[in-house]
């Protein structure tokens, strides 16, 4: 289910540029309906001058249209539809740029929030899925060497509308039939920018809106949500104990301490064996299979007694419980690490399919805008990008 995302390496260098004070001091991002639960939207209407049912037709509007333009709200009194319209569902991300790769089946878009922090999502189109992959933070805290949002360090959360708000953009997007026909996006994955369980509490809200049906959300399936992390043990015990069985993605990257310990820096708290622990649980607390992210680093983490062992972890565990995914490393810029060679890939993947471990080899869609975003970053350097 997971080998359709584009990892975060993806992102464009325009990210790094970075906050300047007076923005760090601005206020939280507006309040929009997405951010509360449907009886706690009536409330805000209320206060907004206008009956509580009035809640419930922008919520119609709004993640069963995918619209927050106030013309096309007909059911609404024209006198004070537009202020209402900006109070309650105020523009949280604007437009920076949009770039196409994988012949139009690609769209990522750069946004910048109310703030002037920038954030990036990628709409993607499979034949029978279309996904879209999303930010929970400006920037990430976690540090891991690999990743380039992890260079940037974190900038903030986003609240839960500016994470949902990407995610009615793309339906929009989907439905105007900008990547071929018109379809429905279908899957959400929790894998641009950030470490969505680091921003739990707004993440949580976004994933209930993503679920709830219309007017409280847009009624996608628990099991098309994917949410990624890099191991924060209880946190995603937490989310299993929420009731909503929504996948979960292990980055792991390394079967062994050793190794992870440099790889993802949060790995000095929680250790492997806590985690798959905790993965297991999740497992156990949901009935969803857990994704194991492994981006495959040459001569790093590659080797066949590393996929030996991984197998050995996750079996020890269970049997049907997990199954891996692979993602050739997408080198960051000045970075000495690259993709394993295609063989060493292949005894990889051989390796855990022999253990009787389900292994797909993640798509790393986009892959050819990533050069691009650095030419079009260095060229707005210069003044000369759109
Ligand atoms: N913080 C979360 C979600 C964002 S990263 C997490 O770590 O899971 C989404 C996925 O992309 C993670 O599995 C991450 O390890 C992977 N990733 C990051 N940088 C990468 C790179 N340069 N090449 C390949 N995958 C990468």
């Amino acid at each position: 289910m997971t080998d359709d995302v584009a990892p975060v390496e993806s992102l464009d260098p325009a990210l790094r540029r970075p906050l300047t004070f007076s923005a760090r001091r601005r206020a939280r991002p507006p309040r929009h309906l997405a951010d509360a639960a449907l009886p706690e939207r009536g409330q805000w209407a209320v206060e907004a001058g206008v009956p509580a049912f009035r809640a419930d037709q922008l919520s119609r509007h709004y993640f069963g249209h995918l619209t927050r333009d106030a013309t096309a709200m007909t059911d609404l009194p024209v006198a004070g539809r537009e202020t209402l319209v900006e109070r309650l569902l105020p523009a949280l991300l604007t437009e920076v740029r949009t770039l196409e790769a994988d012949r139009g089946a690609t769209l990522k878009t750069l946004w910048e929030l109310h703030d002037g922090a920038r954030v990036e999502s990628v709409l993607m189109a499979y034949p029978d899925r279309i996904t879209v992959c999303i930010s929970s933070q400006a920037g990430c805290g976690m540090a891991c060497p690999f990743c380039a949002t992890g260079q940037m360090g974190l900038t903030r959360n986003l609240s839960t509308a500016e994470i949902v708000e990407q995610v009615r953009h793309a339906a929009r997007t989907s439905a105007d039939g900008a990547l071929g026909a018109p379809a429905r996006l279908s899957n959400v994955v929790f894998m641009g920018m950030g470490e969505p369980l680091a921003n739990y509490a707004a993440v949580l809200g976004a994933v209930r809106r993503l679920v709830e049906p219309v007017p409280g959300g847009f009624g996608l399936s628990a099991r098309s949500v994917v949410v990624s992390t890099v191991g924060l043990v209880p946190a995603v015990d937490r989310l299993a104990a929420e009731g909503i069985p929504v996948t979960l993605a292990v980055s792991l990257h390394a079967p062994d301490d050793a190794l992870r310990d440099d790889l993802i820096p949060v790995n000095a708290r929680w250790k492997v064996g806590e985690l798959l622990d905790a993965a297991r649980r999740y497992f156990e607390a949901t009935g969803r299979r857990v994704s194991i992210e492994y981006a495959l680093i040459r001569d790093i983490n590659d080797q066949a007694w590393r996929a030996r062992l991984l197998a050995d972890e996750l079996n020890r565990r269970g049997r049907g419980w997990v199954h891996v995914n692979p993602i050739p490393l997408n080198p960051t810029p000045g970075s000495m690490w690259t993709a394993s060679d295609r063989a060493v890939e292949a005894e990889f993947v051989a390796t855990l399919t022999r253990a009787g471990i389900t292994t797909t080899v993640r798509d790393t869609r986009g892959s050819d805008i990533d050069g691009a975003c650095g030419q079009l970053a260095a060229q707005a350097n210069k003044g000369g990008a759109r």
